[in-house]
C-alpha cells in the first residue's frame, strides 16, 4: 500500500508523522510523496491558529479532491477538537490514540502488513527525503491553562514517554545515520512527573546511553526547568540553544494570559544561561495583540524583547480560540493594529538576528551540513546550522560531498540580506 503523509503545524506533529512513517515502512508499506499515488492518506491537522484550522481544512479538501479514491484518515488538534467538522473521511483518530495510529489504521482499514517488504535498517526516510534532523516525541499534553492556549484542550494531560523508548528510538536513528535529534514536546519541563523521573533524569540517559553528536531541545516553556538544568549542556552533545516562548514584554499581559513567567524570571533564566553556556543563544515567540494590549504594554514587549537579545523571534498574530478564556476577554485587537506591531516586531527581530550573528562571526564552529543550496563549476554552497542554531552558507570546492557531515567551518560575514552567515571550510 502507498502511503502519503501531510503534517501542519508544531514540531510535535512533525515528530509524530516521522514515527508513523517508520512503523508503516516497517509493516511494508512504502511512502510516497505524491498525493495522487497514494492508496491511504494521513493528515495530522493543527488548530493552534484561526490560520491553522483553515489551512488544515484545505488540506483535508485537497486531499478528497486530488485523490477521491484513496482512503483519508484525519487526526490531530483540528480533528480532535472538531470531529464533526471533518466530513468524507475515512478514519478520525483521536489525539489521545495518536501514538496507537499505525496499529488503529491497519486494523479498522484492513491494511495487510507485508513484511516481506519492510524497509532495511539503515534505510532511513528522513534522510531518503533530505532532512538531516530528527524530531522525537518524549512526552505530550500540558498541566496549564494559558488562558490563549487551545493545544492543551486538544491533547489533554500531560504523558511522559519511557526514556527506554527515547532512547532506542535515538539509537536506531543514529545507526540510520541521523547525526541530530530534536527532542520535542508540548511542554517538555514537565517531562516525567507522573513517572518519578524528570527532564534532567531524562537528558542525562540519553547523553549516557546513546553516541549521537548532536542533541537540541525543542520549545521549552521558561518554566519548571529542572534544578542544575544548565549543568547538562556542559556535555557539548546538547547543543547551546533553547526556544523558550515569552509571548509578552509586559508583565501585566503575561498575567492575562495566565504564563507561569514574569519577565524579571525570564530575564534571570536567560541570563544564567549566558553565564553558564558560552555562546549560549535564545530565540523566542511573541504573540501580537492579545486582547486589551495597550500601547504601553506593547511598548513594555518591544522594549524587554530589544534587551533580551533573541537571536531570532517567532512572531504570531493573536487568533481566538473557541473554548479558551482569552477568547471571552474584552478589548479584541484589529487585524489593522496587529499588522502594524506585527511590522515593527519583525523589524527589531531583524536587527537583534544581525546583532547576534555579527558578534558570532570570526568564530570556528562544527556545523551539521544539510543540503546543497547552489553549485557551479569550481564552487558549491551548502546550508547547515552552527551548535547555537545560526544559520550558515558554507562555500565548498564543487564535488565535495558534504552533505550529512559535521564540519568545522569559520564563520565570515553575514549575508547581503542578511537572514545567515556565509562561512568556509576549515
Ligand atoms: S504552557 Fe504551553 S502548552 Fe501549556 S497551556 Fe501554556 S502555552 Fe499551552
Amino acid at each position: 500500500m502507498r502511503i502519503h503523509l501531510k503534517t501542519l503545524g508544531c514540531r510535535l506533529n512533525e515528530a509524530e508523522i516521522e514515527a508513523w512513517s517508520r512503523d508503516f515502512q516497517a509493516l511494508g508499506h512504502e511512502l510516497t510523496q505524491e498525493l495522487s499515488r497514494a492508496d491511504l492518506v494521513v493528515v495530522n491537522s493543527c488548530a493552534v491558529t484561526g490560520e491553522a484550522v483553515r489551512k488544515s481544512r484545505k488540506l483535508i479538501r485537497r486531499a478528497q479532491r486530488n485523490n477521491p479514491a484513496a482512503k483519508l484518515v484525519v487526526t490531530g488538534c483540528y480533528a480532535s477538537l472538531d470531529p464533526a467538522g471533518s466530513s468524507g473521511i475515512d478514519l478520525i483518530v483521536n489525539n489521545r490514540d495518536k501514538d496507537r495510529l499505525v496499529e488503529i489504521v491497519s486494523k479498522q482499514l484492513n491494511l495487510h502488513a507485508m513484511p516481506e517488504m519492510a524497509t532495511e535498517p539503515g534505510e532511513n526516510s528522513l534522510l531518503a527525503r533530505g532532512r538531516q534532523r530528527a524530531f522525537i516525541k518524549v512526552q505530550d499534553g500540558c498541566r496549564y491553562r494559558c488562558t490563549f492556549c487551545v493545544v492543551t484542550l486538544a491533547r489533554g494531560e500531560e504523558r511522559s514517554r519511557p526514556a527506554a523508548e527515547v532512547v532506542d528510538e535515538i539509537n536506531q536513528l543514529h545507526a540510520d545515520g541521523l547525526l541530530e535529534v530534536v527532542l520535542t514536546g508540548v511542554h517538555i519541563g514537565g517531562y516525567g512527573s507522573e513517572i518519578g523521573s524528570s527532564l534532567f533524569q531524562l537528558i542525562q540517559t540519553i547523553l549516557e546511553e546513546t553516541r549521537i553528536p548532536r542533541i537540541r531541545l525543542g520549545s521549552v516553556e521558561p518554566w519548571d526547568l529542572p534544578e542544575n538544568f544548565w549543568s547538562l549542556f556542559e556535555n557539548d552533545r546538547l547543543m547551546p540553544h533553547l526556544h523558550l516562548p515569552l509571548q509578552s514584554g509586559a508583565d501585566s499581559v503575561l498575567r492575562r494570559m495566565a504564563r507561569r513567567c514574569s519577565s524579571a524570571d525570564f530575564r534571570q533564566l536567560v541570563e544564567q544561561a549566558r553565564q553558564r553556556v558560552p555562546g549560549f543563544c535564545v530565540t523566542t515567540d511573541i504573540m501580537v495583540g492579545f486582547p486589551g494590549e495597550t500601547e504601553e504594554e506593547w511598548q513594555q514587549t518591544l522594549a524587554f524583547v530589544g534587551q533580551m537579545q533573541f537571536s531570532h523571534l517567532h512572531i504570531f498574530s493573536y487568533s481566538p480560540r473557541p473554548g479558551t478564556k482569552a477568547a471571552e476577554l474584552p478589548g479584541q485587537i484589529s487585524k489593522a493594529q496587529q499588522k502594524e506591531r506585527s511590522q515593527a516586531l519583525y523589524a527589531l527581530g531583524q536587527q537583534l538576528k544581525q546583532a547576534n550573528q555579527q558578534a558570532n562571526l570570526g568564530l570556528e564552529l562544527p556545523v551539521l551540513i544539510e543540503s546543497k543550496t547552489e553549485t557551479n563549476e569550481e564552487t558549491a554552497i551548502w546550508s547547515g546550522y552552527t551548535p547555537n542554531f545560526l544559520r550558515v552558507a558554507l562555500r565548498a570546492p564543487a564535488g565535495a560531498a558534504l552533505e550529512n557531515q559535521i564540519r568545522q567551518v569559520r564563520l565570515e560575514a553575514l549575508s547581503e540580506a542578511g537572514d545567515h552567515i556565509t562561512a568556509s571550510l576549515l
